[in-house]
């Protein structure tokens, strides 16, 4: 288990310091703002749906704590190009992962990086920094523009 947790910090430290698609994205068909105000991670998510159905493109911008930002850093990566219903999927299982009742079966083949978020559970204070950008990737794909950690 040891060399498990060494490894969800690696994985969390190495996104936070080389973020894969942050920045903003235009055009975009989609963005909302998410605030946890736990820790004060502030961080917006663009998207843009194609034609297809598909996400085309996410990205995140703002400022938050290593584990927020590594979080949206793998979310992005989780979700990229694939079908809409896929990514509801992902987004389910993911705040599954990190807030369901039963621990979690972690099969690292599977889940890849995202196994790394599952780390965060041992720290109940930062599992809304993890859940913040997978809660505003949902609300800008339903048309909202902001959403807190603290909603149902
Ligand atoms: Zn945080």
């Amino acid at each position: 288990m040891e060399d498990l947790e060494e490894l969800y910090q690696e994985i969390i430290l190495s996104h936070n310091r080389s973020p894969h698609n942050e920045g903003r994205l235009d055009p975009r068909t989609g963005e909302a703002e998410g605030f946890n105000p736990l820790c004060g991670d502030q961080l917006t998510v663009h998207v843009r749906e194609g034609g297809d159905g598909r996400l085309d493109a996410v990205r995140f911008t703002g400022q938050g704590c290593a584990i927020s930002r590594a979080s949206a850093s793998i979310m992005t990566q989780a979700v990229q190009a694939l079908p809409r219903a896929e990514v509801d999927r992902r987004i389910a299982e993911a705040l599954e992962m990190l807030t369901g009742r039963e621990e979690p079966e972690i099969d690292l083949d599977k889940l890849g990086e995202l196994a790394a978020l599952a780390g965060v559970r041992q720290f109940p204070a930062r599992i809304k920094c993890a859940t913040l950008a997978w809660h505003a990737l949902a609300a800008a794909l339903k048309g909202r523009d902001r959403v807190t950690t603290e909603e149902g």
